[in-house]
């Protein structure tokens, strides 16, 4: 599988990737008949005639853009024409039902969804919808990127005439809805024309602050997730489930000035009445729904889209809350008033009163049943492993094209309600301290006979269909012998048989980027946080420090005893350093008389050094900064911390 190559790569937070150099591995594989089999198994149990959904997530087109949006250097960051190929009838090497989704999302452009309200879908991952206030345009979130945002503004005033922007409203904390917001309108002009910027309650600690500390990993891991370095092709990446594409452009945000603080709070937006809703700790830390009254529209933020959304994404996050989340969308239906229209910030709306409840009642009811009989498995003794191969939502939910697992997956939410109550652990001691992957991996390899064997058994269960079966040996012998390549080459057509049969977007990215490391190996470069800078200025300076405890190399820092004082010469704020026990702790407090060394910078060139775009010893020697006491111990103490290069292997050792 060819590798799509990113050359000027980013990073946002959650989002990253890189170019790597050109791949040495075998060719994609062909369906297998028990894939194939799989596959009819969705067409015989579900209505997959996409005409219906179509109706919807055509209705009211005004205009679908065309071409490239690229970065300022040149590079490509998204290609209207890349999912040309989604559509027509189920290739064999996609799961039918995915299949169908894709269809739907691949209804990109600038669309009217009732009076005075209109979406841009698939400029990137999200939409960005557009009401029309008195002077201006109420813009309602603003994508991923900069250069995206940019892009549908300017293609929504080619075709309903130019106006200004009057207001902004982040639904959510998520980088996906305000990273663009740059490319919106800038921070001078919403300052010069005082245009209210709006979010709940925590929306800007979580915004910039969620992924400072464990940002490297689930930046790696979001390129399985994303299935980024994936072809665009049938036999690669079609959808993420939430939508098409994430463009990985320049990421930064617009400070709000409006606080959401009430469970429930009115609030008129340029001539516009919204009565907004707090619903946090579900889908996001920070989020509201909201209902714009006057044109019976309410919109869902994400706690509401075209499918089943992730309780713990498979790139890894804190688990969120099924109760709590069935628990909004029963006070969503308390909401929804005489709304009739739907909209959320990904996929396509819903229109008519009835199938707007229905949609909402039935999300309610896949969460709260996915909640509920994981409970009942679990109190009856089951292990996350055989709760996820033993539930299975009713006839009435699975029915429901809006609620299947595109985005999330039921088997993944009954783990991470497992996990959110009872932790990782199972209860079962020989799960209490196993052995390493690769230790086990060698002493069952050694047990088996060697790869050959192993993968003689793979071959066998991989010809009956055993996919799983022939992962979990094959994934033996890879991590117990990394250089055998007849066992890496066959996890790989393993992974892409699993992906193709894979409902879920996000399950077949993973499979399908699994194959694709196999036989071309991890990416050469990892997260690159320049192009998040704007965004991370806003961030504050503890999280950056809790971080920076977390790169102490522990072993390293044993028995030393350093202090620095910290001094952000722009913001006026000292911070006390010192590593005690191997362990960095940090106090905001008046610089220590006995500190090694006392480091005087603006918080901005602090900042970049902690991202990794500035070196540690470029900052060390520029003029920016001044250094007090020793600068030998200085030197010594930033030392001890290691930087992640995120490029760390997944399905290889
Ligand atoms: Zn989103």
């Amino acid at each position: 599988m060819k590798s799509v190559i990113f050359a000027g790569c980013v990073a946002a937070a959650l989002l990253v990737g890189c170019g790597r150099e050109a791949p040495v591995g075998g060719a994609a594989g062909d369906a297998q008949p028990a894939t194939l089999a799989w596959n009819q198994g969705f067409t015989k149990e579900l209505d997959l005639d996409p005409a219906a959904g179509l109706v919807d997530a055509k209705r009211g087109f005004i205009a679908r853009p065309g071409g490239k949006i690229l970065a300022g250097d040149g590079t490509l960051l998204h290609d209207f024409d890349a999912y040309a190929f989604v559509d027509g009838k189920a290739p064999a090497t996609v799961n039918p039902s995915l299949w169908r989704h894709a269809l739907m999302n691949a209804q990109a452009g600038l669309f009217k969804v009732t009076d005075g309200i209109y979406q841009l879908r698939g400029f990137d991952i999200a939409n960005i919808t557009l009401v029309e206030g008195k002077t201006g345009w109420i813009v309602i979130d603003a994508l991923t990127a900069r250069e995206s945002a940019a892009a549908a503004m300017a293609f929504a005033n080619q075709h309903l005439g130019a106006r200004p922007v009057s207001a902004v409203i982040f639904t959510h904390s998520h980088v996906d809805h305000f990273g663009g917001a740059l490319g919106v309108v800038s921070a001078s002009e919403v300052a010069r024309r005082k245009l209210p910027v709006i979010a709940s309650q925590g929306f800007m600690e979580e915004a910039t602050s969620e992924n400072v500390l464990v940002g490297t990993a689930m930046a790696r891991r979001s390129m399985y997730q994303f299935g980024k370095n994936l072809e665009r092709s049938a036999k690669g990446n079609v959808d993420t489930g939430l939508g098409k594409n994430v463009v990985y452009g320049t990421v930064g945000i617009l400070v709000p000035n409006v606080i959401i603080d009430q469970p429930s709070q009115e609030l008129d937006v340029d001539g516009v009445r919204f009565v907004f809703h707090n619903v946090p700790g579900a889908e996001a830390p920070a989020e509201m729904t909201f209902a714009i009254p006057a044109k019976k529209a309410y919109g869902g933020a994400e706690n509401l889209s075209q499918t089943m959304h992730n309780l713990l994404p498979v790139r890894g996050a804190k688990v969120r809350d099924a109760l709590r989340w069935a628990n909004y969308m029963q006070q969503a239906l308390d909401q929804l008033g005489d709304a009739e229209v739907y909209f959320g910030q990904h996929n396509w709306p819903i229109w008519g009163r009835e199938r707007i409840a229905d949609f909402i009642a039935r999300h309610r009811d896949v969460y709260k049943y996915t909640h509920d009989q994981t409970v009942r498995l679990i109190n009856a003794g089951k292990t996350p492993r055989e709760i996820a191969d033993t539930v299975n939502l009713p006839r009435s939910l699975r029915e429901h094209a809006g609620a299947r697992g595109y985005y999330g997956a039921l088997r993944h939410n009954v783990k991470a309600v497992y996990q959110f109550y009872m932790g990782a652990y199972d209860g079962n001691p020989a799960n209490l301290d196993p052995l390493p992957p690769q230790e086990s991996a060698r002493r069952y390899l050694e047990l088996l006979g060697g790869a050959d064997k192993a993968v003689a058994a793979a071959q066998a269960a991989f010809d009956k269909g055993e996919y799983r079966w022939a992962a979990e040996l094959l994934n033996h012998a890879v991590f117990g012998d990394p250089a055998h390549q007849p066992a890496r080459e066959l996890l790989a057509r393993t992974y892409e048989q699993l992906g193709y049969m894979a409902e879920a977007a996000t399950w077949r990215n993973s499979y399908l980027t699994g194959a694709d490391e196999l036989r071309n190996g991890p990416p050469k470069k990892g997260v690159d946080r320049s192009a998040v800078i704007e965004m991370l200025y806003h961030t504050p300076i503890e999280r950056f420090l809790e971080a920076m405890a977390a790169a102490l190399d522990g072993p390293a820092a044993e028995g030393k005893n350093l202090k620095v004082n910290l001094v952000l010469s722009d913001t006026g704020e000292t911070h006390v350093l010192w590593i005690e026990n191997a362990v960095l702790h940090h106090k905001r407090a008046a610089a220590a008389a006995d500190a090694n060394a006392t480091l005087t910078l603006p918080k901005e060139t602090f900042i970049k050094m902690m991202a990794g775009t500035a070196r540690a010893k470029d900052t060390l020697l520029s003029e920016e900064f001044k250094v007090g006491g020793s600068r030998v111990d200085l030197v010594r103490f930033f030392a001890l911390f290691d930087k992640a290069p995120g490029t760390f292997p997944i399905v290889t050792r």
